[in-house]
């Protein structure tokens, strides 16, 4: 994992709902193009991410949970729509929405994965690496 210097970042979502700590390094940011991002963020999804034991929770009341496959659950808040967690089960790490970051987050989009699935209405950045999976 690419990660940055230790700094404390904090996240939530658009009513506060899902508020969350994280003390670590976090990853500098990836797009993701397959389907289930689409169809749960409505374009491709932008994700940092960090291991979840340095992450802990300030608000976790309207969090839910939405096992969108065999590997993996998505966490998404229920009173503001905000889809916020991608958690594969075996993984030690926690993918957070990169836009439910507070900004400035000092963080850079190091990669395209999953570009097969790309939807025909954008165009993927040159300059950004891309990937058939998450690198
Ligand atoms: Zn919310």
């Amino acid at each position: 994992m690419k990660k940055r210097k230790k700094l404390t970042y904090y996240a939530e979502c658009l009513c506060k709902g899902i508020k969350v700590k994280i003390k670590d390094k976090i990853r500098h940011v990836s797009n993701c193009h397959c389907i289930q991002c689409m169809k749960t963020h409505g374009n491709f999804a932008a994700y940092t991410a960090c291991e979840e034991q340095n992450m802990s929770f300030i608000n976790n009341s309207t969090l839910r949970w939405f096992k969108s496959s065999k590997i993996a659950k998505r966490g998404f808040c229920v009173k503001c729509g905000a889809s916020f967690f991608y958690k594969k089960y075996k993984s030690k790490n926690i993918s957070i929405a990169a836009g439910m970051l507070k900004s400035p987050t000092k963080l850079k989009t190091y990669a395209n994965i999953y570009v097969k699935n790309k939807m025909d209405y954008y165009k993927l950045d040159p300059k950004i690496p891309k990937f058939a999976k998450l690198k």
